[in-house]
């Protein structure tokens, strides 16, 4: 299908003023080939004066929205693509406070919960798996003390990451990067993140943390290198406590690290997408691809866990590896 996408915040406001136009959009990205029944499956209906599909063999109705993130959401769908155009339109993301004012929400907990659903929107389900070269490394994020690898410390979280890296002539060049909050640094750990987000036979860097020795024995070439051949993995690490830091001041929970990892993680793989229509068209596809997130898999902003400190710009992990950002 044709990418069809507003190119400017005019277009936007002009193309989806009203719900008729919102669900037809989102009829199309739902089911590209037509309307299919989540039910039975058939594929005859007709559609009802409040915008319902109402299937022609079972009886069954559906709603656009239906099974997705959308799903019973009681405030306009013109409100819920201003949200989804703003938070693909702010190159650092979008905050709750932001989303709040913008929409004239009544809360700042809604907005908040707005913003938690549309993460879960931005990881397609049964994404592609990493190829080629592939440098893998795990960091500490959060807490105020120095973690130690392998034992981790109070309030630090760690995260594992792996980028595709390409060279192209001396340069070497970042392709897409996989992020997960993980339990521990153990090969019990590092292994099956590996495993989900690499592609068998692929290149596996890393450097020599015996929680990676094993890696060979997967069906991966397993190479150890020295922490100046990891320069991409490292780059990662840094962005992503600079942006922790500074979009969020540092206030996420561990309970909701992997959310954020998401949104980092959408916004890194398409950060050379010309177009902020096109990353709102992902968005909104995917948004049709995920399953609901009910209020009460969203527990509420309070009691925030801060990440880092602000004048903590080197992370003590990777002073004491000596790693060069
Ligand atoms: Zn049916």
């Amino acid at each position: 299908m044709e990418e069809d996408y507003p190119r400017t915040l005019m277009e936007l406001e002009s193309r989806f003023s009203t719900e008729a136009a919102c669900i037809e959009y989102l009829t199309k990205l739902r089911w590209p080939k037509g309307f299919v029944c989540p039910h039975c499956e058939a594929q005859e209906i007709w559609k009802t004066s409040r915008g319902l599909f109402h299937c022609a063999k079972c009886g069954g109705q559906t709603s656009v929205t239906s099974g997705t993130i959308l799903h019973g959401t009681r405030k306009p769908l013109t409100m819920w693509f201003r949200a989804m155009w703003h938070i693909t339109n702010q190159k650092y993301g979008a905050n709750a406070l932001g989303l709040k004012r913008l929409l004239g929400l009544g809360s700042y907990h809604t907005a908040w919960q707005w913003l938690h659903k549309l993460r879960r929107a931005m990881v397609r389900p049964n994404r592609d798996k990493l190829i080629g070269t592939v440098q893998v490394d795990e960091t500490y994020v959060g807490g105020e003390k120095p973690g130690k690898r392998g034992r981790g410390a109070a309030g630090k979280v760690l995260v594992g990451i792996a980028v595709e890296v390409f060279k192209r002539d001396d340069d070497e060049i970042m392709g897409r990067l996989r992020l997960r909050h993980l339990e521990d640094a153990s090969g019990d750990s590092l292994i099956p993140f590996i495993q989900d987000v690499v592609q068998p036979k692929s290149i596996v860097r890393t450097d020599d943390w015996s929680g990676y020795i094993n890696v060979s024995g997967y069906g991966f070439t397993h190479m150890v290198v020295r922490g100046n051949e990891l320069k991409s993995v490292h780059l990662v690490a840094a962005l992503l406590k600079r942006w922790l830091l500074g979009t969020y001041q540092g206030a996420v929970r561990p309970s909701h690290l992997s959310y954020y990892l998401d949104e980092f993680t959408f916004r890194f793989n398409r950060r050379t997408s010309a177009s902020r229509g096109k990353l709102f068209y992902r968005l909104v596809q995917q948004a049709m691809m995920v399953d609901p997130a009910p209020a009460y898999s969203l527990k509420g902003p309070s009691l925030p866990f801060l990440i880092g400190q602000a004048n903590s710009n080197l992370d003590p992990l990777d002073q004491d590896r000596n790693h060069y950002m």
